[in-house]
């Protein structure tokens, strides 16, 4: 794929620039070359820079929208080519699009995927110093900068307000927008703040998620209004005119068999998956310390396994997350930490060794299998322990309020913060020594976080990684008069020089595999080094750290103050049990099809049986009508089919259907009902 137009290309296209791009090109800016990709279409931006031919379905019709200017809000299933939705539109506007998102995995790679093809992108998470945001955000509003990935904590900042004005924003990108609804299974407060952001900056909303019912879908784009709609709402009392263009594509996976077992050889059933299904698979669980159990069993059984879970250091879960990603490891043992924004096309398999909290989580989970159409399977395995866990959850998922507020003046008085002060700061947080402090459940203090976080007092980052930064503490002249004891350590203080233009300024992250390169030193002796030239004195060594950040959005407020209301708690409550009876119901049906339950949950009620989970194979799921079932598979295939998929997903499917489908798909096309086949 090239990264850039080719010569004669640009030359055309620098033809039809206007004054503004030539002079910033004679300058030799990349963004001016890049802003080349407005005179282009989309497909035309596709193919260039992902080296596509079409599409997929909806891909087109967001990006459509959102050049139009509308706010759009789409539901694609996991795997359906987000970033493509926004990514193209703005490339091909001035500006750069503002991206918030929870997932800092995420945001790394799709930052360094879009610098590895010469575009400017720059992120800011959790994890970083203010002196380091402060950098970024100036790098981002005055060098050509086409992305800005931020995480939603950040947009509330002082520092990132004084920025707002100088950034030229195209678009807001939402990414996990159903993290702003209360009723999504993963609200998150900090994401109310995209909607205030919308009073200072005028640009259209590309909002994204891949799992939200009904509801949530109506919530995230009335929080995402423009506010002139919010207030004319307000005055007039009717629900918020928002004029959000919905855009959803079919929940359908045709390719994926869901299989529920109830069983209590959990590990038999699993060791059977693994035997049974070549190729890659994921298998979910819950505790840390069962995948590590879980892969031993695994291993000693002769397959290829691993674990992965967020307390293992960021090294080891990078090397073990590439190793299977390449098929060094078939299967990964881990919790819900593993897979976000992973895109692994040839998974066969997801097992869930328990019920999950709730049919979003799962259906996302069990989605990272055969994202690339061929037969997959996504296998459930609970028994009664499961459901008296699930219940027992849901109590100590909600703390009292009394407790929780006790929870809130404790952390403060934990760091040693008194009253009406605290407000932007950064807290290492042991939740371990926190609890051992104050002798409290640490699974209670945990929710009472969680909660604290649901009501806008805080925000709770759990296991972060925090990298290795370096400051030179000597003066510059004073640096080459220096004995150093290790001939590696002028180097290094030469790479760091070359590396880190702020590094005499303030401590900066390094990155240490560069470095070790650099030096011709692995990374172990390179921080040998490190601490080395600290005791020098010559540098301050901070090493990578592994650990959960609490970042305070406000001074500590007095007790009576902590505004913490009973109605809304309960609401919560409510809509936590709803979710999880929703998932009991799943595990215990007995004749709906899986997918068929899972799509209705998702507001998605014409779709015929699958034909291929356990109870669509067993005979005892309601049988479709063949006409139902032929509209399905058009419907999940984005009305673009041949008559080759449907014969194979017929054969496939063990459903009684009529031998004549052919006839009756003529007879629907005919009739106007379905659109005729494609080469497609
Ligand atoms: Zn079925």
């Amino acid at each position: 794929m090239t990264n850039f137009l080719n010569h004669a290309n640009l030359l055309f296209f620098y033809k039809k620039s206007n004054k503004k791009s030539l002079l910033l090109c004679q300058r030799g800016n990349i963004s001016a070359l890049l802003s080349f990709y407005r005179w282009m279409t989309a497909g035309e931006v596709l193919k260039e820079y992902w080296g596509y031919d079409s599409f997929r379905p909806m891909q087109s019709e967001i990006i459509d929208a959102a050049l139009q200017g509308k706010d759009v809000l789409a539901i694609l299933p996991t795997g359906g080519g987000k970033s493509v939705c926004f990514q193209v539109p703005a490339l091909m506007k001035d500006g750069l699009a503002l991206v918030v998102t929870p997932l800092i995995a995420l945001m790394k790679d799709q930052v360094q995927g879009l610098n590895d093809r010469g575009i400017k992108a720059i992120f800011i998470h959790s994890g970083m110093s203010r002196r380091e945001v402060d950098l970024a955000l100036n790098n981002a509003a005055y060098s050509g900068c086409k992305f800005l990935y931020v995480s939603p904590e950040r947009l509330n900042t002082a520092l990132f307000r004084s920025y707002l004005d100088v950034l030229d924003i195209s678009f807001i990108v939402v990414d996990e927008a159903h993290c702003i609804s209360q009723w999504g299974y993963d609200f998150r407060p900090d994401y109310l703040q995209i909607g205030r952001l919308r009073e200072r900056v005028d640009a259209p909303v590309i909002a994204l998620t891949a799992t939200a019912t009904p509801r949530v879908a109506e919530d995230i784009q009335c929080r995402l209004a423009r506010p002139e709609a919010v207030r004319a709402a307000q005055v007039s009392g009717k629900p918020v005119a928002h004029g959000f263009t919905l855009l959803k594509s079919g929940f359908e996976r045709p390719n994926l068999s869901y299989i529920v077992r109830n069983t209590d050889d959990k590990l038999g059933q699993l060791s059977s998956v693994c035997a049974g299904v070549l190729g890659s698979g994921i298998v979910y669980m819950r505790n840390r310390r069962k995948c590590e159990e879980t892969a031993a069993f695994l291993k000693a059984a002769g397959h290829s396994a691993e674990y992965y879970h967020a307390g293992l250091d960021s090294r080891t879960r990078s090397e073990r997350q590439a190793a299977w990603k390449k098929g060094d490891i078939r299967i990964m043992v881990c919790t819900n930490a593993f897979g976000m924004g992973i895109d692994k096309p040839d998974v066969r398999f997801v097992v869930h060794m328990g019920v999950p909290e709730s049919p979003e989580a799962y259906f996302q989970e069990a989605g990272r299998a055969g994202r690339d159409g061929l037969r997959s399977y996504a296998v459930l395995l609970w028994n009664s322990a499961d459901i008296r866990h699930l219940h027992q959850l849901e109590g100590v998922s909600f703390p009292s309020l009394e407790f929780i507020e006790d929870v809130y003046q404790k952390l403060h008085l934990f760091f040693g913060i008194p009253y009406d002060t605290g407000i932007g700061r950064q807290l290492k947080f042991d939740l371990e020594a926190f609890s051992k402090e104050y002798g409290f459940n640490r699974a209670s203090v945990h929710y009472a976080v969680k909660y604290l976080e649901r009501e806008d007092h805080l925000t709770f980052s759990e296991d972060v990684d925090i990298d290795t930064r370096v400051m030179i503490v000597v003066d510059r002249n004073a640096l080459y008069d220096i004995d150093l004891p290790d001939p590696h350590m002028a180097d290094l203080l030469d790479a760091l020089m070359r590396g880190y233009p702020g590094i005499f300024s303030f401590p900066v992250q390094v990155d240490e595999d560069a470095l070790s390169r650099n030096c011709g030193v692995s990374v172990s002796q390179l921080r040998i080094l490190l601490y080395n030239m600290s005791l020098e004195h010559v540098i301050k060594y901070i090493p990578a750290d592994h650990s959960s950040v609490v970042f305070l959005h406000h001074d500590r407020l007095r007790p009576g103050n902590v505004a913490l209301s009973p109605a809304k708690y309960s609401q919560l409550k409510d809509a936590y049990h709803d979710r999880v009876e929703a998932m009991l119901e799943y595990v215990s049906e007995t004749d709906e099809c899986r997918a068929h339950f899972l799509l209705r949950y998702f507001g998605q009620e014409e779709s015929a049986p699958c034909g291929t989970c356990d109870l669509c194979r067993s005979g005892a799921a309601r049988p479709a009508s063949t006409e139902e079932w032929l509209c399905s598979q058009v419907k999940s295939r984005g009305g673009k089919y041949s008559l080759m998929d449907i014969r194979q997903a017929y054969e496939s499917a063990q459903l009684g259907l009529s031998p004549d489908w052919t006839s009756i798909l003529r007879d629907l096309i005919e009739s106007g009902i379905l659109p005729p086949p494609s080469s497609v």
